[in-house]
């Protein structure tokens, strides 16, 4: 098994298991010591062989770019190990959702990235798209945010990459991330989040999302920009602490300190789950299959009458 933990090597001077360097980590599965250079390669090798299994020569991937630590280390690793310019191209979304005191400073720090790589960037903004900022459509229902601005984020991510004509979207989750929505998708009974492989897609109806940081663990990620120099010491969300996913992470992160291999075992087992079920559920899931239709407000593909963003938008305490 691949997993992955991360510990700082203990009081004593201990070296790489490669090469005499001083060690910067130590990984499990297997266990391994690593200087600044070999875990550098380490992270960088297992996106890679990740990946190769999610994209295609001529694919055009939006990399989702909030400025934060996950969407900075995604920008920089895809730099460093894909063809670019050649046989992939990258453009970096940046959605501003309108958080006073907190996105400015990511969205800085996106825009100085993209400009360092060389890479395209579109902005989108909340009051663009929906007319008004999220502070603004919160009023009285903060302790919402994070379900709010969840939804409307993907709807804003996914316009960001059809305006770039883009075949695969990219976003900076990792495997902390994803054990967190296995247990959540758990907790909420919500079966038919954790079997569908949002990877699938399907032309003009779902541009695939893709998870190449997914083998890395937040730690690792952390570790990787302090190696890299890139380490963006910014805000929290001031929103943060109201989402169910803040005690589910506490959950899984006391669990995994006393049962290494927690998380990996929970992202294995969904994974097994969706084989049962077939793998390929968002083909499954089609138009005219009577699982997703269109919503009748705005036309985008959902699973009922009214998609989730017009559902949102309808349950706001102000006429959107
Ligand atoms: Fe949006 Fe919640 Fe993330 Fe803040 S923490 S950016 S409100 S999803």
């Amino acid at each position: 098994m691949e997993g992955q933990m991360v510990q700082q090597p203990g009081e004593r001077d201990e070296g790489c298991s490669i090469c005499t360097k001083p060690a910067v980590a130590r990984l499990t599965f297997p266990d391994r010591l690593l200087c600044a250079d070999h875990f550098r390669m380490d992270c960088e090798e297992r996106v890679k062989s990740a990946i190769m299994t999610m994209i295609a020569p001529g694919d055009r991937i939006a990399v989702g770019l909030s400025g934060g630590k996950d969407s900075t280390a995604l920008l920089l690793i895809l730099t460093e190990i894909l063809d670019t310019p050649g046989d992939v191209s990258l453009t970096a979304i940046t959605i501003d959702e309108g958080i006073n005191g907190y996105r400015e400073e990511t969205r800085a720090a996106a825009k100085s990235l993209t400009r360092q790589l060389g890479i395209n960037q579109i902005e989108i903004t909340f009051s663009e798209l929906y007319g008004h900022d999220l502070d603004v459509m919160l009023t009285g229902r903060e302790n919402e945010a994070c379900t709010v601005c969840g939804v409307l984020r993907r709807r804003a991510l996914l316009e960001g990459a059809r305006r770039a004509g883009a075949t695969k979207i990219a976003t900076g989750h990792n495997l902390d991330d994803e054990s967190q929505s296995v247990l959540m998708n758990v907790l909420r009974g919500d079966l038919p989040r954790l079997v569908m492989d949002t990877a699938s897609g399907y032309p003009d109806c779902f541009i695939p999302r893709i998870k190449p940081l997914s083998p890395l663990s937040e730690k690792e990620i952390v570790i990787y920009l302090m190696v890299r120099g890139a380490f963006p010491d910014l805000p929290e969300c001031p929103y943060a602490h109201t989402a169910l996913r803040g005690e589910v992470r506490e959950m899984i992160a006391e669990l995994e300190l006393h049962h290494p291999g927690t998380k990996m075992n929970l992202v294995t087992a969904r994974d097994r789950i969706r084989e049962l079920f077939g793998g390929d559920c968002a083909t499954d899931a089609l138009p005219g299959s009577g699982l997703v239709t269109w919503c009748r407000r705005c036309g985008e593909v959902c699973s009922g009458d009214i998609c989730s963003v017009c559902r949102v938008l309808t349950e706001l305490p102000m006429d959107f």
